[in-house]
């Protein structure tokens, strides 16, 4: 058969020739479109081991088939398992070897993970220049290596994994704009790997597989219903309990970055900024000034009447009203759920790192830049530096400004109903770089 008789037999539908995101029309992956009931059992049974047969939602979230992901030993064996199409997952759970996704030859990626010509016309061989994937593939030693005993329980553990995800209780509203990474993008290799670590802490893998990605579980507690706010706006005593725990937080951050951060002193901040974007700071010089900076965006995501009011040049004294109000979207964090205040005290902190993390980047960033004129007739050259200083910023404003962003990218949070005790957790998920807090900080003074 070749790669459009396939695809009669599994789509019943004609070969496709774009590859379109997230899934490819005729993708091996997840196919709501498999022919369930074709004739022949080798069709029948690719139909019925699809990601998605196995763990639903979660197939899009963790695996792609943008690319076939293999593994040099398992082709020996002419093997290949959706399996390997995990993200999270880097060498193969059988022989370690890492997975690759490249031609061996000539560097080409791999076809894709779906019924195309590339894919299937030369099976398991580079589309770009021929040559097998695996060095044996094609010649007499594969057929040798075929009755070899081959132990296929790694990947039958993992699809009992994969399975045992498919029936859990967890709702994720955000995930779509979730990136633990501050330059990584959703919907990215990164993405899955950081979404599969999170699943793996609520569902233990069951083999010892070393872990991909630099994610973990920041905070988690027992939540209330979906919708049933533990603080309603009227609950003054509720909302003070959590001003003074920001507060606290505040203090510790304070004296902290103080003696980090040259430009933050106990009366104000003395910053170079470029200038004001909707209330967003921009610090202009590079490096030392990233705690000054983080401090700034972080207060002006929590407090309300939070501004900085500039004296002289580059002289600002923040002003703080004599009594805290938070911004009611902070206070109502998370959106769907009601959180404890523990858990709340550990969102502002991670806020605060995230905001840190966001800081530094910014500054890396205009690193890069040329030097850009302030005033005055601009030539041609400074104009350039303007362009790409603005484009610079369109990029990282959603990071650097709360008015855009209410809380930081690379935080997330989700709620997971045990199906065994039926008892709802809350999780904030985020980059595993995030540094935990002191328990002092987080209580109420
Ligand atoms: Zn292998
Ligand atoms: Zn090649």
């Amino acid at each position: 058969m070749n790669a459009a008789d396939v695809s009669v037999a599994l789509f019943n539908r004609p070969l496709l020739q774009a590859h379109t995101q997230p899934l490819h029309g005729r993708s091996l992956l997840a196919g709501p479109l498999l022919s369930k009931d074709a004739a022949d059992p080798v069709i029948r049974s690719v139909g019925a081991a699809s990601l998605d047969k196995l763990c639903g939602r979660w197939a899009h979230w963790l695996a792609s088939d943008a690319r076939i992901r293999y593994c040099r030993d398992c082709m020996r064996h002419g093997f290949q398992s959706v399996v390997h199409q995990l993200d999270g997952i880097a060498s193969c759970p059988l022989h370690g070897t890492p997975l690759m996704d490249r031609c061996s030859g000539c560097g080409s990626p791999t076809a894709p993970y779906a019924v195309t010509e590339a894919t299937l016309d030369m099976p398991f061989c580079c589309y770009e220049c021929s040559h097998p994937i695996s060095e044996v593939w094609l010649t007499l030693k594969l057929f040798r290596s075929k009755d070899l005993p081959f132990d296929e329980r790694p990947f039958a553990a993992m699809m009992g994994w994969l399975k045992q995800l498919g029936i859990l209780q967890i709702e994720w509203p955000e995930i779509a704009a979730w990136h633990p990474s501050s330059e990584g993008e959703p919907d990215s290799p990164s993405a899955r790997r950081a979404v599969f670590s999170v699943l793996s802490s609520l569902v233990p893998l069951p083999l010892d597989l070393p872990r991909t990605s630099p994610v973990r579980v920041l905070a988690r507690g027992p939540s209330a219903d979906r919708f049933r706010r533990l603080l309603p706006a009227y609950d003054e005593d509720a909302h003070q309990q959590l001003g003074a725990i920001y507060k606290s937080i505040r203090r510790h951050v304070h004296r902290r970055l103080r003696k980090i951060s040259p430009g933050l002193s106990r009366k104000g901040i003395d910053l170079d900024l470029f200038g004001w974007d909707t209330m967003a700071p921009l610090p202009q010089s590079r490096g030392s000034q990233s705690g000054a900076h983080a401090w700034l965006i972080w207060r002006k995501r929590f407090e309300q009447e939070f501004y900085l009011s500039g004296s002289t040049h580059n002289d600002f004294s923040v002003t703080s009203p004599r009594r805290l109000l938070l911004r009611p979207e902070v206070l109502s964090w998370p959106v769907a759920w009601a959180a404890r205040p523990a858990e709340w005290g550990q969102f502002v902190w991670q806020c605060f790192v995230a905001d840190l993390e966001s800081a530094r980047g910014w500054s890396r960033a205009i690193e890069a830049l040329p030097p850009l004129p302030r005033y005055g007739q601009r030539s041609d050259e400074q104009q350039r530096a303007w362009t790409q200083f603005s484009a610079t910023y369109s990029m990282w404003a959603p990071r650097l400004n709360p008015e855009i962003r209410r809380w930081p990218r690379s935080l997330s949070q989700l709620a997971w109903t045990d199906a065994t005790t039926g008892s709802k957790e809350l999780l904030l998920v985020g980059p595993a770089t995030q540094v935990d807090t002191p328990h002092e900080a987080i209580q109420p003074t």
